[in-house]
């Protein structure tokens, strides 16, 4: 099976399933937003299905990244994660559904936590996460990084402020860093991903508030193999809701490494608003309103077929940001030069009953996978992990 990616409809937010096309179908789930209610599609039995079983018959992703501790991007962490000690693991009697998912690797930034926490009172489950991430520290500092189990494990993404990382080189990647160990195995011609940002802890405080200011979020471009004889398959990138300075600031940086940048899908960042592109408000001055020539360019490096997904609402002609029609026509246009196209998650097949959006890698990029794909990957999963009934 080929390399997949599926963006879950959940509204404003972010939450997306990478599965490798290596052996083990690695499974990096980023960001999470499931919501409750009779309005919003059941997201988290989505996820479930797509999702294999371990020996305990816990289901597992391989790692999870947040990009950033705003709800929309880990909202229903403490309902349907296990958090904790491997071995306090509390679901094993439970049915099948309501087992927590067990991440055996996390990825976390502390500088992002540091600079959303600053501008604005966290939630519960981004809390949640925070107390997660550092009693996995703690396990690695313990065990003097060797050792470490599956759920234990942690990579932390970008260094802090103040050296506090500095003893924690064997779990921290760098900004500017690839790597391609997920969950401690060398996924080495499946996997390989750069870390672009969060960018590191600025001079002055007037500089830094105004990373604070734009959303900082831990900005990956992966570069995802669509099959054992196809490293280069399709590069992705993602970045959170980061916003105009921040992309600034990356084109000012790699202008002449173009390279770093380049996609063959991109998620749009915060959810197709414009102030990923202008530093100008659309609401106040529509088509005014001036676009970022540098953020732009650093959204504009498209390999031929590219794809732009916005992962939110349905985008209308309206004041509204996010998502922002000026945003998406924008992306339009960005695409239409190498033959790409624009979707999104919202709107797909319909705006009333949005479903998962998966694309399969192939050699040249992505392509929207068949609809019938999707279920049978998963009837295929639940067989390899029930035990057959026998005949009646
Ligand atoms: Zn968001």
């Amino acid at each position: 099976m080929p390399a997949m990616i599926t963006f879950f409809p959940v509204g404003c937010g972010d939450m997306t399933l990478v599965e490798l096309a290596d052996a083990d179908r690695t499974k990096i789930l980023i960001d999470i937003n499931i919501r409750q209610g009779e309005d919003c599609r059941d997201v988290a039995k989505d996820l479930r299905g797509l999702l294999e079983k371990d020996g305990k018959g816990r289901p597992f992703v391989h790692a999870f990244l947040m990009t950033h501790p705003d709800s929309d991007h880990i909202r229903g962490l403490e309902t349907h994660f296990h958090l904790g000690a491997p071995a306090d693991y509390p679901d094993d009697e439970k049915p099948e559904g309501e087992k927590r998912i067990f991440m055996r690797e996390i990825w976390s930034s502390p500088l992002v936590y540091r600079r959303a926490s600053a501008e604005h009172p966290l939630c519960s489950d981004a809390k949640a996460f925070n107390c997660e991430a550092k009693r996995r520290v703690q396990v690695n500092r313990d065990k003097k990084f060797v050792g470490v189990e599956e759920g234990d494990r942690i990579l932390i993404m970008g260094a802090d402020e103040n050296g506090k990382t500095d003893d924690l080189s064997s779990i921290l990647v760098k900004v500017d860093q690839t790597f391609t160990q997920v969950n401690k195995v060398n996924k080495a011609g499946y996997f390989t991903a750069r870390l672009l940002a969060p960018l590191p802890k600025q001079a002055t405080e007037d500089e830094e508030e105004k990373l604070r200011k734009n959303h900082s979020s831990v900005i990956l471009n992966m570069q995802v193999g669509a099959d054992a004889k196809t490293p280069d398959g399709c590069k992705f990138m993602v970045g959170g809701d980061a916003e105009v300075l921040i992309w600034q600031r990356l084109w000012g940086k790699h202008k002449n490494s173009k390279s770093v940048l380049e996609y063959d899908l991109l998620l749009a960042p915060h959810h197709c608003s414009w102030h990923s592109l202008s530093e100008d408000s659309w609401s106040k001055l529509r088509e005014k309103a001036k676009v970022d020539p540098d953020a732009r360019a650093a959204l504009s490096v498209t390999r031929q077929g590219a794809v732009v997904v916005a992962s939110s609402k349905p985008i209308k002609d309206d004041d509204k940001d996010p998502p922002c029609i000026r945003a998406k026509r924008e992306y339009e246009a960005i695409v239409k030069d190498v033959n790409g196209a624009f979707h999104c998650v919202g709107e797909i097949p319909n705006e009333k009953n949005p479903e998962p959006l998966t694309f399969n890698v192939t050699g040249e990029g992505v392509q929207i996978a068949a609809k019938q794909d999707a279920p049978r990957r998963v009837a295929a999963v639940a067989a390899s992990t029930t035990v057959p009934r026998g005949h009646g």
